[in-house]
């Protein structure tokens, strides 16, 4: 076959991105693109139609010479991003549920229904959603279909309807474990619009030959199954061993452990996620950048940590948080924030904040490990924290681990390797 190339496309919060690879993971091409502001009505904006146009604006952005090359394509998108949709013509039944939309009146009747603490007892679930839409649209509901923004998106390309990802699929309820929808959820009336279920980065059909013919994609273009962004994200740092773990200390401090045991905790809101025959465990801190920011500006955090010894363990001890209020690894809605005694040095004051947020970042994987995860071993950071070496030093020390930045942290970066591996798996395509 020669020199293939694989796609991937991230539809993010504020944006959409494609990253094209080859086999060796190397960047052949990549771009990025605004969501166009297109309006259903004066206030109302058509989401649908503003992702479909974004979704081509991409691939006309894809080089053509590069085009007929590609051998496969996936997409990551917003986690608990809902549509609703015809299965029969897959136009949408009722507007987009976005990401971080919460449907209240559905929290009590999905609590009712799902064991305690499971993930789709948020307001802002997929299944919150999905029951919400159930309980207010009096219309037909013989033809409707769930599907994620991910899943609806791909369908654009493939063009069979009903499938879903297991990372997507796991705020609706979807149990990774057993590889089914749990008997709870089965018995409800709405179970029948949920869509079929595959690992990420399956192939599911040939990209449609109109879309394959306008743009000049080959013939034996597959269409993979996708996943959330945040996944897509941890995916681009290519940790693939147990025991490797990526922190993103961007405005917060979250960390992402690759385990061979699956664990959850809703008091501290971690869960897990299948990668495979492996779980990816996941814990946010409310500690990180935000406070940097509310305290110096990135110009002065580069100067001072340039005059810190990351070798030397600072005595201060803080709990820099921006609000009141820590889930993990504190379970302690009240916490306040801790940034006194204030010393005269600024350097010393950094220094004290960093190694207050490494012994933080070190205390959430060693609450990881007494859960019951894999060991971490070592630790890659994404993030506007990672470009700072002596943070990456004074955390290697705190923790005891290898600590580096990771290569990769685009989204669509990691949708890619979802894109190669669908190639690389010998499925029969029907
Ligand atoms: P977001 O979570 O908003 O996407 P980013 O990943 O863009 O955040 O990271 C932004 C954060 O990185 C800011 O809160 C800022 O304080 C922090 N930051 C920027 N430069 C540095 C630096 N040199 N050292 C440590 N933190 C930094």
């Amino acid at each position: 076959v020669g020199h293939r190339l694989y796609l991937g496309m991230d539809f993010g919060t504020s944006g959409a991105r494609f990253v094209l690879i080859d086999k060796q993971g190397t960047i052949q091409a990549q771009g990025k693109r605004e969501y166009p502001l297109l309006y259903m009505s004066e206030e109302t904006m058509d989401w649908v139609s503003s992702w479909k146009k974004t979704l081509f604006s991409l691939l006309e952005d894809v080089p053509v010479s590069l085009r007929p090359l590609i051998a496969s394509i996936s997409i990551d998108g917003t986690s608990a991003t809902t549509l609703i949709i015809d299965s029969t013509t897959g136009e949408p039944l009722w507007r987009p549920f976005l990401y971080n939309e919460s449907c209240p009146d559905a929290l009590p009747i999905v609590k009712s229904i799902a064991p305690a603490n499971h993930t789709v007892c948020s307001g802002s679930s997929t299944l919150c959603k999905l029951v919400s839409w159930w309980n207010s649209d009096d219309s037909n509901k013989e033809h409707a279909l769930l599907l994620h923004q991910a899943d609806w998106l791909l369908w654009l390309l493939h063009g069979k309807l009903g499938i879903s990802d297991y990372n997507n699929a796991l705020k609706v309820g979807y149990d990774p474990e057993h590889d089914s929808y749990p008997s709870w959820l089965l018995s409800q009336p709405y179970s029948r619009v949920l869509p079929s279920v595959k690992a990420p980065g399956a192939s599911i059909g040939y990209l449609q030959e109109d879309i394959r013919t306008q743009f000049g994609f080959p013939k034996d273009c597959v269409v993979c199954t996708g996943t959330t962004d945040s996944i897509a994200a941890f995916l681009a740092a290519r940790a693939t061993q147990p025991g490797k773990a990526v922190t993103s200390l961007g405005s917060t401090l979250a960390i992402k452990l690759l385990s061979t045991s699956r664990i959850e905790d809703a008091r501290f809101g971690v869960y897990s996620h299948r990668l495979d025959d492996k779980w990816l465990v996941g814990g946010a801190s409310n500690t990180g950048g935000a406070v940097l920011r509310q305290i110096f500006t990135d110009e002065q955090l580069e100067k001072l940590s340039e005059q810190i010894n990351p070798m030397e363990a600072s005595p201060l001890d803080y709990y820099p948080l921006h609000a009141v209020g820590e889930r993990f690894p504190v379970a302690d809605p009240k916490m306040v924030p801790r940034l006194q005694p204030r010393p005269e040095s600024d350097v010393e004051y950094l220094h004290g904040i960093l190694e207050s947020i490494a012994r933080i970042e070190a205390k959430a994987y060693s609450l990881l490990k007494d859960m019951g995860a894999t060991q971490v071993d070592e630790v890659f950071t994404a993030g506007g924290g990672a470009k700072n070496r002596t943070w990456a030093k004074i955390r290697e020390r705190v923790l005891g681990l290898p600590v580096s930045r990771a290569i990769q942290t685009e989204a669509a970066y990691g949708a890619a390797l979802l894109a190669l591996k669908g190639a690389q798996r010998d499925i029969d395509i029907p």
